[in-house]
């Protein structure tokens, strides 16, 4: 772990690392985002920081090199899977520079509690996917489309949602039915 190497964002980091601990997500999940927002999980961009001779190219969007700002923010391919719910509940949103201000500034205003409380997963479950998808694509040469990796997410996002008792939340299922539609 590159503790080393953590990052200081304009944003307090504290911030973001506190509400990882109060988002309702499993441990193993908990432990994935603590590493993205501290900069700290392997991307190209780590081991180019571990002195390794790397030519780096995003796996997801083949384009750009891969840091961690750019797979899990600022990717083209990334991107579809933000704006997928950031269009849905029709929030205006500028994307930050890296990961840890995103989890600062994540606030849902507006909504019930519950609507709040799946609201919160998303950032989690976006991360954690894209990160499947990229070891996918690394390490077993098999690549999905943006439409099979939004699914997935929302797949993991209702499951997620499942464990805690919110599967219901009517505004997630209207989400999934809109999904569905292909609206
Ligand atoms: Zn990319």
């Amino acid at each position: 772990m590159l503790l080393g190497e953590e990052y200081q964002s304009s944003f307090d980091n504290s911030l973001a690392l506190e509400l990882i601990w109060k988002i309702k997500v499993s441990l193993k999940v908990a432990c994935f985002t603590w590493l993205v927002i501290r900069r700290a999980c392997l991307t190209h961009e780590v081991l180019q920081r571990r002195g390794i001779q790397i030519c780096s190219k995003c796996y997801m969007c083949r384009q750009k090199r891969e840091t961690n700002s750019h797979l899990f923010l600022h990717c083209t391919f990334t991107a579809q899977i933000w704006s997928m719910f950031l269009n849905f509940l029709e929030v205006k949103w500028t994307m930050p520079e890296h990961t840890a201000d995103l989890l600062s500034c994540w606030i849902r205003r507006g909504g019930s509690k519950r609507q709040k409380t799946w609201w919160n997963l998303i950032p989690h479950c976006i991360w954690w996917t894209v990160r499947k998808e990229r070891n996918s694509r690394n390490f077993e040469d098999i690549s999905n489309s943006i439409h099979k990796v939004k699914w997935n997410c929302i797949v993991s996002l209702y499951f997620w949602c499942k464990e805690i008792g919110l599967e219901d939340s009517d505004q997630l299922l209207e989400f999934i039915r809109i999904l569905a539609s292909g609206r």
